[in-house]
């Protein structure tokens, strides 16, 4: 902006989302909150616009901390068309900031994916964000340091053990822009591993791991403080023989990830996670790959090709991804376990972001932080997502 201005937004209804305001206004000058609270304690700038969302609920934008790709296009493309189609997908559907996630592919592939990835978030970091677009923060990398026994559909000739050396070269060719690392805390070589990405700020996540209770803990003593879908890809829970679902489920240092789609894990163990983790312990991610927003069939999951029908994405039989969204996510937790929206909306919010580390305010609305914010019904629908304070109304989603 070539001049500081200022838009106003009021509604009904603001969920900071940890704190509720009734009759909710907002200030927002060049990209960032000046003000907000209700309307009798926040002046209106003169001459600024004021949209008003009447019933509406405003609250921070989401935030996915795993996504592979959707409208069609793959992160792993890692150029600027895929991205732009993706973060448009993503912004529609309330998303404001993202992890862009590699899956396992053959190292050169993935290195690629990384270079490319590397230079487009740090080409993305020094601009202002554009309207209507998701934000990445940085890469989820998701494989190769995952276990055989619980690959999924990551092909197995492509895994390959953790070492701080082979570390340090997807470091180099992301340019220092990995942020999260999906590994098995059972594999020889994953303690080093876990300590020398924890060094270098990457969040650590316990996945795609079929490790027993003191390979997990071992995992989360070196540093790990996050599971990956959790449920999924991991062993199920043995009421004699503790394992890592086990050790998720009760150390409260460690956050789960979920996919609540009402696929990947029932909607009756959604409700049992939740009150295992608490309302600070569950982030809400989509694992979306590129078939989301678009019409079934077949799509690119990274190197594999994936069948998509009645909302389920297999290869060779098993689950490959989602097609979920996290807005969807978000209300199914509503639907799942009886939450009130503005506590559902914590777990793609103040959580991920918590979990992070982020330390620009991203997450809750407060004054100082970014303006990234969504306008939603009171049922959870996105009505409109402001990414950096700029407006861009959204399409009518089906
Ligand atoms: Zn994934």
């Amino acid at each position: 902006m070539a001049h500081s201005s200022r838009i106003v937004l009021t509604a009904a209804r603001l969920a900071t989302p940890l704190t509720s305001i009734e009759n909710a206004v907002v200030v927002i000058r060049d990209g960032r909150i000046e003000a907000l609270g209700p309307r009798e304690a926040v002046a209106i700038p003169a001459g600024a616009p004021v949209t008003d969302f009447g019933d509406r609920l405003l609250a921070p934008g989401l935030v996915d901390l795993h996504i592979h790709g959707g409208a069609g296009r793959d992160v792993m493309e890692g150029d600027g068309d895929a991205l732009a189609a993706i973060e448009a997908l993503l912004a529609r559907h309330g998303v404001t900031s993202y992890y862009p996630t590699t899956v396992t592919a053959p190292l050169d592939a993935i290195l690629r994916a990384l270079d490319k990835l590397g230079r487009a978030i740090a080409a993305g970091a020094g601009r202002e964000p554009e309207p209507g677009r998701a934000q990445r923060l940085g890469i989820h990398l998701e494989g190769p340091f995952l276990s055989h026994a619980r690959r999924g559909v990551h092909p197995p000739e492509n895994l390959l053990a953790p070492t701080p050396a082979l570390l340090e070269r997807l470091w180099q060719a992301a340019q220092g822009q990995i942020r999260i690392l999906t590994i098995a805390p059972e594999l020889p070589g994953a303690a080093e591993t876990i300590v020398a990405a924890t060094r270098l700020g990457i969040r650590c996540s316990l996945g795609h791991s079929d490790a027993d209770l003191a390979a997990a803990r071992a995992g989360i003593e070196a540093g790990a403080r996050q599971a990956t879908h959790t449920f999924n890809a991991m062993p199920p829970l043995d009421h004699r023989v503790p394992n890592l679902l086990i050790a998720v489920l009760s150390d409260a240092r460690v956050r789960a990830e979920l996919i609540a789609d009402g696929i990947h894990v029932h909607p009756l163990v959604v409700q049992l996670l939740l009150r295992c983790k608490g309302a600070e312990g569950v982030m809400l991610i989509t694992d979306a790959i590129s078939a989301t927003g678009m019409p079934e069939g077949r799509y690119r999951l990274g190197p594999l090709e994936v069948e998509v029908r009645n909302g389920t994405c297999t290869y060779e039989g098993k689950l490959a991804g989602s097609v979920l969204t996290l807005d969807r996510a978000v209300r199914n937790i509503v639907k799942f376990a009886g939450w009130p929206l503005e506590q559902a909306l914590r777990l793609a919010t103040v959580n991920p972001c918590a979990a992070m580390g982020l330390s620009g305010g991203q997450g809750a609305l407060q004054a100082g932080g970014p303006a990234d914010l969504v306008v939603l019904t009171s049922d959870g629908e996105v009505v409109e997502t402001i990414v950096g304070g700029r407006r861009a109304p959204a399409p009518a989603i089906a």
